[in-house]
């Protein structure tokens, strides 16, 4: 029999605790949590009588990870009743044009009215550019901004892929890694003389395989569960054998010894032994835990900055709305909001007693300013904006939570990739040791629960 201790009981962690449980029984899982609750960027809270999710809202079951897990837990699905969300521009809203890849156009049509007419023309006169130089090397990276304001011009980098890696990292497409965060586009732009044609040529790779794994491309885009995508990290603490999630009670140190490691942990510094450990938080975390065990990880680790966000959800009193799931609102507007989702349009769970319920966000990385107003002056001032974008004729919330998030977001800076490489290197010279989590492979739900398992397959591998 060994002994996993796992640090953070987010996603990533809980996941990893039970494959590793589902795996090897007989063994005991430790897993270790700061805080006072599971779930680390799961959140939710009781908005007028429901659960009501405040951090991930929607899982892509397109990766399926996460899907997959639900199922193996025996949780049943929810699926949205409208994903057609709309973008807020300065020359007025406009539906987001179908078949992007976050945001990047496959060609320039459909782009009308989104775009300028000269905003089309630059994406059009791709093709009489000079053909496309992406390097094959990994090593070499571009930011997304730079290399798409140079190939389709800035009106497709501010109006279409801003907003929406808006919305997934809280980052600036003008520092986020081409590779990192579109690595399906960066797979096809060595082969391709356009950006636009690497870009179809990816979108119909990713539906190939999708037909291939499910027989059909066109499945569910996103799911949640019945109480909110942060039921699945209770789900999981639930089946995990009794008191083996310690709340409040931080891993502070790490060591190997003879048998393998030492932790100390909570605030009496109880030394805790290990057979195998699983580091899953956030970056700035695991360096200083990984400090005495894999001093090569600290520095690629600390190169991994964080954007700080805050949520804002809301309930109104019934009332006439247009259609679709929400809108996203790119820095170009000059609003303070990133984003507005309606979630009683958008999920059939939340849309029963007649209330509207909505959630928005603020924060983007190095543009925070606005989350040192206090939590009453924020959140009146995202209400107001939200009554004005969304039309509404009674203005006034009958519920708010507003939820903050400091660190809350990982950023894939150009040569992420690199630093991930550095500090998987650094943890393979350690026996037994093992990192997951958003950091790494993907922030998305799905892309954590990869890595977790991918984590905890290798540690029992290095025990057996
Ligand atoms: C506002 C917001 C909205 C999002 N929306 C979506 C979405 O709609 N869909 C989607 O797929 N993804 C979304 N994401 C991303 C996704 O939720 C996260 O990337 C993911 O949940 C991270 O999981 P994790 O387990 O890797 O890390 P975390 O959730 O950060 O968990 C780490 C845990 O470790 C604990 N911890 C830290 N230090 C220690 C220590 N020393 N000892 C013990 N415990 C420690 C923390 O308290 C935390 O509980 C969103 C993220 C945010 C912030």
């Amino acid at each position: 029999m060994s002994r996993l201790v796992v640090v953070g009981a987010g996603i990533t962690g809980l996941t990893a605790a039970w494959a590793w449980h589902r795996e090897r029984p007989d063994d005991e899982v430790v897993v270790l949590e700061a805080g006072d609750r599971v779930g680390g960027k799961l959140g939710r809270v009781r908005l007028a009588g429901t659960w009501y999710d405040t951090g991930a809202e929607a899982v892509l079951a397109r990766v399926p990870d996460a899907v997959a897990l639900m199922a193996e837990l025996g949780l049943p699905t929810v699926v949205p009743a409208t994903t057609s969300a709309a973008v807020e521009l300065p020359t007025g809203r406009h539906r987001l044009p179908a078949g992007t890849l976050l945001g990047v156009p496959t060609s320039s049509d459909g782009l009308d009215g989104v775009l300028s007419p000269d905003g089309v023309a630059r994406v059009r006169a791709e093709a009489s550019l000079q053909p496309l130089q992406f390097p094959a090397d990994p090593a070499e990276d571009r930011t997304v901004g730079g290399l798409l304001r140079e190939r389709l011009g800035d009106e497709v980098v501010d109006r279409l892929v801003e907003p929406l890696l808006g919305g997934v990292y809280a980052g600036q497409a003008d520092r986020l890694s081409v590779r990192a965060t579109m690595p399906a586009l960066a797979a096809q732009l060595p082969r391709h003389g356009t950006v636009l044609a690497a870009a179809a040529a990816a979108r119909d790779a990713g539906a190939r395989s999708r037909e291939a794994a499910a027989g059909t491309p066109d499945g569910p885009v996103f799911v949640t569960l019945p109480d909110g995508v942060a039921g699945l990290p209770h789900a999981l603490a639930a089946a995990l054998p009794e008191g083996a999630v310690r709340l409040r009670t931080p891993a502070s140190s790490l060591r190997r010894v003879a048998a393998g490691f030492e932790l100390e942990v909570g605030a009496g510094r109880e030394v805790l032994t290990a057979d195998a450990v699983l580091v899953a938080v956030p970056a700035g975390k695991a360096a200083r835990l990984l400090a005495g065990v894999a001093p090569g990880a600290v520095e690629p680790l600390e190169g991994i900055p964080y954007a700080s966000m805050a949520v804002v959800a809301m309930a109104f009193p019934g009332q006439e709305l247009a259609a679709g799931s929400g809108l996203l609102v790119p820095p170009v507007t000059g609003r303070l909001v990133k984003g507005v989702t309606v979630s009683s349009q958008k999920w059939p769970h939340l849309s029963g007693d007649g209330l509207l319920r909505v959630r928005s966000s603020v924060g983007r990385y190095l543009e925070e300013e606005q989350l040192q107003r206090t939590d009453a002056d924020l959140t009146a001032a995202v209400v107001a904006e939200v009554a004005d974008l969304l039309g509404l004729s009674r203005p006034e919330p009958v519920e708010t939570h507003l939820v903050r998030w400091g660190g809350g977001l990982p950023q894939y800076l150009a040569g992420h990739l690199g630093r991930v490489a550095a500090v998987r290197a650094a943890v393979a010279d350690v026996p037994g040791l093992a990192v997951a989590g958003a950091a790494y492979d993907g922030v998305g739900v799905p892309a954590c629960i990869g890595s977790a398992r991918r984590a905890a397959a290798r540690l029992t591998a290095t025990l057996t």
